[in-house]
């Protein structure tokens, strides 16, 4: 049996092929034990009618090889067309995204010469789950689903990531200060699994703040965790404030498969013309080769590399007059970085990950104990154009509900509460929520819930939704309106 491992590999669109090529001759000199399943995605797959870009076959491809090196692509414009990375990410369970943003001054601009971050973001939840309604002429919205277990596992990922590479310090970005119920639980995960990890230390910080520092002092951070959406707009100021954005490489992973890329791009505006600079797809192969426990071929490429920028060869896209010595094209640079093989750079730190740490990450989610759940109200959603859109008719017309004790206790218009005694200022739109539960906050049943929207819809009202309201352990299980 062959001693190389199977990876599946697909050249992409636009400068996918140049750079791939450049990636896959620069493994093969340094001895890198790989074998090739080479599958076609991107651009031609789409057009021939499958919205997800990948062939069936593809997908066979990497439940056997669970290992995926993959090109840029380009996403055709407009047509019910799927975006390949969130199919691949949700379909293989590659719940985190890494991406390390360091910096390689003075040989790559940037006014941060001792960054070097990790951002995890989690890559499943969040707003992308793409649960989005219209409910009235005005208003849209979208669901941001964020579950106790997918924080818990992400979490766990980023402190078992910082233990196995030395990081010494995990922060934590949310907006729990705004979502209490959603960016909360998310920060507790987090309070929670650190106290497993107490040789590192922890940092939360609101996620605004938390990008401006990135902007402005990106060195005092070390692993950064946080939320779908906060990652995906953090890992690209930090790739831009770093100067990585054409060096970059980012994992995708899952409990079995992982993904490999870099973070730009297929570059239609050069494609074809030899000069992609093919270090970020290059850095994606290096994260690859520690992770299939090759990490003695990724030290041997990396310091490779880091002497290539030393020694000035650059890439058009990271020339700079004065400081490079030679602009080559994507094969010369490739070229440059196999010359050097077994050698060091002299004024970066050489790249070194530990041989020894072969330990699989352990993020097993622990969950948590069950919790009496009790049904306390409910909010009921309504559309509603009418005398002005005054709070006052809709609060006293629905007033008029009344299911066993289950009656209104106040409304509000986009989370603000407008009745009783809502403030004449506050703008009002057709999206209405009206808050039911008993005086006195006890149980409600199902079929009290049914009687009231039975009668809600008797007075003439549109109900657009539901949502119930819950207790867990006598906690409150929703948000208070503002004002109320
Ligand atoms: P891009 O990253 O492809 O290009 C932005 C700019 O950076 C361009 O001027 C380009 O020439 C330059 N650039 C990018 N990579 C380079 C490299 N390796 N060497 C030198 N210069 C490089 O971003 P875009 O133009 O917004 O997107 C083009 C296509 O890529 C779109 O179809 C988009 O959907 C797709 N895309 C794919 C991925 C992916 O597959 N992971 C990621 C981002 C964008």
């Amino acid at each position: 049996m062959s001693s190389k491992r199977k990876i599946t590999v697909a050249y992409g669109d636009g400068i996918g092929p140049e750079i791939m090529e450049a990636t896959i001759n620069i493994l093969e000199a340094a001895g890198a034990q790989l074998e090739y399943d080479v599958i076609e995605i991107g651009e031609q797959v789409y057009l021939k009618g499958i919205s997800s870009g990948m062939e069936p076959s593809a997908f066979e491809s990497l439940r056997e090889t669970k290992v995926f090196l993959k090109s840029p692509i380009t996403t055709p414009q407009g047509g019910g067309f799927k975006s390949l990375n969130v199919t691949t990410r949700t379909s293989f369970g590659l719940f985190a995204n890494v991406r390390p943003c360091k910096a390689f001054s003075p040989f790559i601009q940037t006014h941060f010469p001792k960054t070097d971050m990790v951002i995890i973001r989690e890559n499943e939840e969040d707003l992308y789950a793409g649960i989005e309604h219209r409910g009235t002429q005005e208003v849209v919205q979208s669901i941001k689903l964020i579950s106790q277990p997918g924080s818990e596992k992400i979490v766990r990922y980023a402190f078992e990531y910082a233990k196995k590479y030395g990081r010494k310090k995990v922060t934590c970005m949310t907006k729990d200060n705004i979502m209490k119920l959603a960016d909360g639980l998310f920060h507790r995960t987090f309070d929670e699994v650190a106290k497993e990890y107490p040789g590192i230390q922890t940092d939360h910080k609101i996620i605004d703040i938390g990008t401006a520092l990135i902007a402005d002092r990106p060195e005092i951070f070390d692993v950064i965790v946080t939320l779908n959406l906060y990652g995906d707009i953090i890992s690209d100021v930090a790739a831009q404030v770093t100067g990585s954005v054409g060096l970059g490489g980012s994992a995708n992973v899952g409990e079995e498969v992982a993904m490999f890329e870099a973070i730009h791009g297929s570059a239609p505006d050069i494609t074809g013309m030899g000069i992609a600079n093919p270090s970020g797809l290059l850095n994606g192969a290096i994260m690859m080769l520690v992770h299939i426990g090759q990490p003695e071929v990724a030290e041997k490429i990396s310091n490779a590399w880091m002497k290539t920028l030393e020694d000035g060869i650059h890439t058009g896209d990271i020339y700079q007059e004065g400081l490079s010595t030679r602009k080559v094209g994507t094969k010369e640079f490739a070229q440059a970085v196999i010359d050097r093989l077994g050698q060091f750079p002299e004024t970066m730190v050489p790249a070194s990950f530990d041989k020894d740490d072969t330990t699989p990450m352990n993020t097993k989610v622990k969950g948590k104990p069950a919790q009496k759940k009790e049904l306390i109200g409910v909010d009921v959603f309504i559309d509603w154009n009418e005398a002005g859109r005054d709070p006052n008719v809709i609060g006293e017309k629905l007033r008029q509900a009344n299911a066993g004790g289950l009656q209104l206790q106040l409304m509000t218009n986009r989370g603000v509460k407008v009745f009783p005694a809502g403030m004449k200022e506050t703008f009002c739109t057709d999206h209405w929520r009206a808050r039911f539960s008993m005086a006195d906050q006890s149980s409600v049943s199902h079929a009290q819930i049914l009687e009231l929207l039975g009668q809600i819809n008797s007075l003439g009202f549109d109900t657009i939704q539901t949502a119930n309201l819950y207790s867990f352990d006598g906690v409150r299980g929703y948000s208070l309106a503002q004002g109320e």
